[in-house]
């Protein structure tokens, strides 16, 4: 029922490491296949990996700003705050936890998802429920689009401050958990994580996710 396929370069199978790069030598990726399904890690600009969607770490006001989202923004071109403005003047922007959906300009996607995760504050406002409906909301947008691949950043991991070792395990078992659901559209999630730093924490999240289901 769980196959994982990481592979270190050059070695035989079936252990636990990081796959040979795909996309450019010095990037790290990893896969874990699940009945038919797949979750990805890959270190890279979400601009740059082809995709159905992409899920981007927006902000409430759906206004634009630094981080993951300049960069979307940067590259997709100024269609997608066109379509932002609008959204915004029919429903005043998005609230914590949710994603309103975009086409995506000159991004290699068809849709841009634009999820606004919860600032960290100390654990105890309702911070890992509202980062896992960040992550379900991209993914029903999804499902209602019959998208197949999806990419998402590490959202909320930068500006708004969350711990990358608690974000990366509620990023993973929400679309985990979708995965595992038979009747959805969506075949592969893969979470594009810019740094090393941001990719190592997503790998050790998944490799535990991966030897607690395989007990
Ligand atoms: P948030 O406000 O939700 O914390 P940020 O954009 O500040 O969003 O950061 C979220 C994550 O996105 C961070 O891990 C950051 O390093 C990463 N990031 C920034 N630019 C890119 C990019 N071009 N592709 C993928 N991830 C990116």
């Amino acid at each position: 029922m769980f196959l994982l396929l990481a592979k270190k370069k050059g070695s035989a199978s079936g252990t636990f490491s990081i796959c040979a790069p795909r996309f450019r030598a010095t990037l790290l990726n990893m896969r874990v296949d699940l009945n038919g399904k797949a979750i990805r890690l890959v270190q890279d600009d979400i601009t740059r990996v082809q995709m159905d969607a992409i899920a981007n770490a927006a902000n409430r006001a759906l206004v634009g700003g630094g981080g993951v989202d300049g960069a979307i923004h940067r590259v997709g071109g100024p269609s997608l705050m066109a379509e932002l403005n609008i959204i915004r003047a029919r429903e005043g922007g998005c609230p914590t936890g949710s994603a309103v959906a975009t086409t995506a300009g000159l991004l290699p996607a068809r849709y841009v998802f634009h999820a606004v995760g919860p600032i960290y504050r100390d654990g105890n406002a309702n911070e890992a429920e509202l980062l896992a409906s960040c992550y379900r909301s991209c993914l029903q947008l999804a499902e209602q689009r019959a998208v197949r691949r999806i990419s998402f950043p590490s959202i909320s991991t930068g500006v708004y401050g969350y711990p990358l070792d608690k974000a990366a395990p509620i990023a993973l078992q929400a679309v985990y958990g979708h995965l595992m659901e038979q009747q959805h559209t969506v075949e592969e999630v893969t979470f594009v994580l810019f740094d090393e730093r941001t990719y190592r924490a997503y790998e050790r999240a998944l490799q535990a996710k991966t030897l607690a289901e395989w007990r």
